[in-house]
């Protein structure tokens, strides 16, 4: 026991208080769940929202999928799993890393379905099921990921023993995409043919193999059920051609101060950005350990190629570019092209969102989407904009 008196509470932040904030539009993401349930054609569509819903939070986004019609949800834990079924009651949770030894409780408490990725797991499951009575399954099986799953052949054994205990019947199979988002990519056509061998195999079972890329490859990979994730979120599913989605999360940071630096000056660690004109510098409260990379300084970072921009951001409308290194807490963009006296301490600027495509940003920090999402932290004023009725 601590001898230490109680502290105070502290007074957290509230609206307007805080140094950065997220802006998530749940309409926009109702109107994504929708838009990839009308690609799905025939199949049921699902929600995949791992990693408390890609940033995004898990509840309002498990709230807004139901509403707008899901009843199959992915998660990647079943911690996970626990805490989604005390928001929605009534849905098939499945979780994508299975059953292991020691887990198996969260699975007939909270009502979660395993998604079984290997033989070990099988007889993890079965010696649950015997102890613990019914539970249903999802089966993985590997079609050219080596990731998780069953190898195709195993699963084909599988099938057809009749020794197979009867109490073993899993009520899905799934396969995972490794290159959906590259639609000419021969791997694709490769995985389809080999998760229908498997779908054959075995009589009259669901199927789901596509995630948002793969649902945009049509209507050969959507099966009974689609697993979109990052193009609920507003990401870029597919390489190389106009994101579809609305966007979902704005990350906005407030500008602390707003100063000048002469010609032959540099900024922030390492000098790595020396100014060859008179600069005036917006100092914005945002940082990698708000999520805000520090690969997102582009060649400021050493082992980056010299080549590569930095990230940009959005202020009044207009892109900035981002210099000097980004700093735990504070990244400085270049705002000598604004009029002056137009940017001001206080002012937000935008990081993503709905002026700066989140694909580009993530790109200019030689990552993706989903990283940055994922990775945002909690150090943000998180604002939800209602869904429409
Ligand atoms: C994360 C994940 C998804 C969703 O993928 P997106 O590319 O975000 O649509 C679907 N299936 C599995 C197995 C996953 O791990």
């Amino acid at each position: 026991m601590s001898t230490h008196p109680t502290p105070a509470r502290p007074t957290l932040p509230v609206a307007g208080e805080d140094h950065a904030r997220l802006t998530i539009d749940l309409s926009a993401l109702a109107d994504n769940w929708r838009a990839m349930a009308r690609r799905s054609g025939a199949a049921r569509t699902a929600a995949v929202l791992k990693a408390d819903a890609y940033g995004v939070g898990l509840e309002p986004a498990a709230r807004t999928f139901h509403q707008a019609g899901a009843r199959d949800f992915f998660v990647a834990t079943p911690a996970e799993g626990a805490t989604l079924r005390g928001v929605l009651p009534d849905v098939r949770i499945y979780v994508l890393s299975g059953m292991w030894a020691g887990s198996e409780r969260l699975f007939f408490e909270f009502d979660l379905v395993p998604v079984i990725v290997s033989e070990e797991q099988l007889v993890v499951f079965m010696s649950a099921i015997a102890d613990g009575g019914d539970l249903p399954c999802v089966l993985h099986v590997d079609t050219g990921m080596s990731r998780l799953g069953l190898r195709v052949e195993d699963a084909l054994a599988l099938a057809s023993d009749t020794a197979r205990p009867a109490s073993f019947s899993p009520i899905m199979l799934l396969s995972h995409l490794a290159c959906a988002d590259d639609p000419s990519h021969p791997l694709n056509r490769q995985q389809l043919q080999r998760f229908r061998s498997v779908v054959e195999a075995f009589d009259d079972i669901d199927a789901t193999l596509a995630n948002s890329a793969g649902i945009f490859l049509g209507e050969d990979y959507h099966f009974t059920l689609t697993r979109p994730g990052i193009a609920l979120y507003g990401g870029a599913a597919v390489n190389d051609v106009p994101n579809p989605m609305k966007p979902v999360v704005t990350a906005e940071a407030r500008i602390l101060q707003v100063r000048e630096a002469k010609t032959g000056e540099s900024v922030s660690y390492g000098a790595s950005t020396v100014f060859t004109r008179d600069t005036r510098i917006a100092v914005a409260a945002i940082g990698y350990a708000d999520g805000y990379m520090r690969s997102l300084s582009g060649s400021g970072v050493p082992l980056r190629k010299a080549s590569i921009p930095g990230a940009s951001g959005v202020l009044h409308g207009r892109s900035v570019p981002l210099i000097g290194r980004v700093t735990m807490d504070l990244t400085h963009f270049d705002v000598t092209d604004l009029p002056a006296g137009s940017v001001r301490a206080g002012d937000f600027i935008e990081l993503f969102g709905r002026h700066m495509p989140i694909e580009d940003v993530a790109r200019a920090g030689g990552t993706i989407d989903y990283e940055l999402l994922t990775s945002l932290g909690g150090r943000y004023e998180r604002r939800y904009e209602l869904a429409k009725k």
